[in-house]
C-alpha cells in the first residue's frame, strides 16, 4: 500500500490536460493486454480484444492436457504493463509474483478480463463476456440477435426472470415466441421441426430447467440448430461450467448466472457469456459498452476466487446430490424425486450423454403445499432461502416463491409447478448430515 501510494504521490499531476495528454492517458490506461500491439492507437469500438491467458501461454500446447482443476487453478489473464492506474486501485491479491522488472502494475480494470479468460478456458469458446447479472447476461443475447418480426424457440420449464422477460419485454418489441414444453413433448427435435420459421433466430433451452430439473436432449437441439443454422443459446447455469461445456458440443453462445456456481459463495451477482466465434463476442462486446451492463471489478474479484474452488466445489456438491436423491427416493413420504443422476428421470440419458456429473439441483415433491411448508419448517440444517449453488444447503417452495404470481406474471404459458414441489440446492455439508436433516423433518410431516 505504502510503497505504492509514494509511488504515486512523487507523479506531478498537469494542471491543465491539453487534448494530447488526455489521448495519451486514455490510450496508457485502455491499452490492449501487453504484448497484444505495441501500435499505438486511440482504440475504437472493433477493437476490443479478448483477454490472453497466461498459463496457456506459459505452458503451450500442453496447457490442453492439464486436467481442469489445474487450469482453473493456473489460469489468469496477462496484467497489463505500463498501466497508470487514474485512481487507487484495490490489489486483491495476497501476493505477487516477483517480475523481472519492476515496472509491472496490476489494475483493477483487468479483473473482469481475468475472470473472462478463465471461463473461456473452461467452456472452449471464442471469448467470454461478463455482466452484472445472469439476466443481463441473457437478455444481452435476445436484445442483440431478435428484433421485430422475428421469431425464437424456447424450450421450457425455465428460469421465471427469463420467462418474464421474453413475454414481457420482447413480446413488446414484435418478436414472436414458441415455448416447447419439453416434459410434455415425447421427441423435442419433432416439436422443433414444428416450429421452426424462416424467421427463427434462436433456439433457447436450460440445461436442466428450472424448476422441475428437466433436461432436453441437449445434443440432439444443438445438432438441430446447427443444421438450419439457427444460433443456439444455452443457459447451463444449473448444472455449472464445470459438468458441462455446451460449446463443445456444438452450441453457439452458453451463459451462467454466476450468482450461482461460479461465485459459489452466495455473496454475488453476475453473469457470463462465453461465444463459439469471435464475430459473436465482437457484437455482444460492442452492445455491452452500449448498454453499461458490465460487472463491477469487486464482484469480478469474488468470481475469480469463487472459480478457484469451482471444481471442488461441484465435485463434492454433485456427489452429496447424488446421495441425496437417492434417499430421497427410497422415502416413502416423497411422492417423486426429479434429479437428473438417477435413472429415473425422464432426461437422465440426455443429462449422462453431455454432463461429467449432474450438480446438486433436486426437486422433489412431497404431495401437497402444507407438507412442502411443514417440511421447510422443521429443517434446521438446510435454510429456507431462494438462489442456489452456494456452500450451503437450500431449499424454496417454487409455487410461493420463485414460481409464484409475483415472478411469473401474466399468462402463464411455461408448466405449472406441482404445489407440494421443493427446490433444493444441496452444498457442501456432509451427505450424511444433510440426509439426517431431511429425514428429522420429513418424519414430521
Ligand atoms: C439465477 C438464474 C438466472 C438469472 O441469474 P441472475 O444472476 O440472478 O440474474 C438465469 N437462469 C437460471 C437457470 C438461473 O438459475
Amino acid at each position: 500500500m505504502s510503497l505504492w501510494c509514494n509511488k504515486w504521490k512523487k507523479k506531478k499531476q498537469p494542471v491543465a490536460v491539453n487534448d494530447n495528454q488526455r489521448r495519451r492517458r486514455y490510450q496508457s490506461v485502455r491499452q490492449p493486454t501487453a504484448g497484444h500491439s505495441s501500435r499505438p492507437s486511440l482504440l475504437i469500438m472493433g477493437e476490443w480484444p479478448p483477454g490472453r491467458n497466461a498459463a496457456r501461454e506459459t505452458f503451450g500446447d500442453e496447457f490442453s492436457k492439464l486436467h481442469v482443476d489445474t487450469q482453473l487453478s493456473t489460469s489468469h489473464a496477462i496484467p497489463l504493463k505500463n498501466v497508470d492506474p487514474v485512481v487507487t486501485p484495490i490489489y486483491h491479491t495476497s501476493t505477487r509474483i516477483m517480475a523481472k522488472t519492476s515496472s509491472t502494475a496490476v489494475v483493477e480494470i483487468r479483473r473482469r478480463k481475468n475472470v473472462e479468460v478463465i471461463i473461456n478456458e473452461l467452456e472452449g469458446g471464442a471469448a467470454s463476456l461478463l455482466y452484472n447479472s445472469g439476466l443481463a447476461a441473457l437478455s444481452a443475447v435476445f436484445l442483440e440477435f431478435l428484433g421485430s418480426r422475428t421469431h425464437m424457440i424456447a424450450l421450457c420449464p425455465l428460469y421465471s426472470g427469463t420467462y418474464s422477460f421474453l413475454t414481457e419485454t420482447m413480446e413488446r418489441f414484435g418478436v414472436e415466441i414458441t415455448f416447447i414444453n419439453i416434459e410434455e413433448e415425447p421427441d423435442v427435435i419433432d416439436a422443433l421441426e414444428n416450429s421452426i420459421r424462416d424467421a427463427t433466430r434462436i433456439i433457447f433451452f436450460e440445461t436442466i430447467g428450472n424448476p422441475s430439473m428437466a433436461v432436453p436432449d441437449i445434443a440432439g437441439t444443438l445438432k438441430f440448430a446447427k443444421k438450419y443454422k439457427i444460433l443456439s443459446l444455452v443457459d447451463a447455469t444449473f448444472s455449472s461450467p464445470y459438468n458441462i461445456q455446451p460449446i463443445k458440443l456444438g452450441a453457439d453462445i452458453v451463459m451462467h448466472s454466476c450468482s450461482k456456481y461460479i461465485g459459489g459463495h452466495t455473496d454475488t451477482i453476475g453473469g457470463v457469456l462465453t461465444t463459439a466465434t469471435k464475430t459473436n463476442w465482437e457484437r455482444l462486446k460492442k452492445q455491452q459498452l452500449t448498454t453499461g451492463s458490465a460487472l463491477s471489478p469487486f464482484d469480478a474479484a469474488l468470481l475469480a476466487r469463487g472459480l478457484k474452488t469451482l471444481a471442488l466445489r461441484v465435485e463434492k456438491i454433485s456427489n452429496n446430490a447424488l446421495a441425496v436423491a437417492k434417499f430421497l427416493e427410497g422415502h416413502k413420504k416423497v411422492v417423486r424425486v426429479i434429479y437428473p443422476g438417477l435413472e429415473s428421470h425422464p432426461g437422465h440419458r440426455f443429462a449422462k450423454a453431455t454432463m461429467k456429473k449432474f450438480s446438486g439441483m433436486i426437486a422433489f415433491d412431497v404431495g401437497d403445499a402444507d407438507d412442502a411448508i411443514k417440511l421447510i419448517e422443521n429443517l434446521r440444517l438446510i435454510v429456507h432461502a431462494v438462489s442456489l449453488g452456494g456452500t450451503e444447503s437450500l431449499i424454496e417452495h417454487p409455487l410461493s416463491i420463485s414460481h409464484g404470481p409475483q415472478l411469473m406474471r401474466g399468462e402463464i404459458r411455461v408448466p405449472h409447478v406441482a404445489p407440494g414441489l421443493l427446490r433444493f440446492s444441496v452444498g457442501v455439508e456432509d451427505a450424511k448430515d444433510i440426509i439426517a436433516d431431511l429425514d428429522r423433518a420429513l418424519a414430521q410431516i
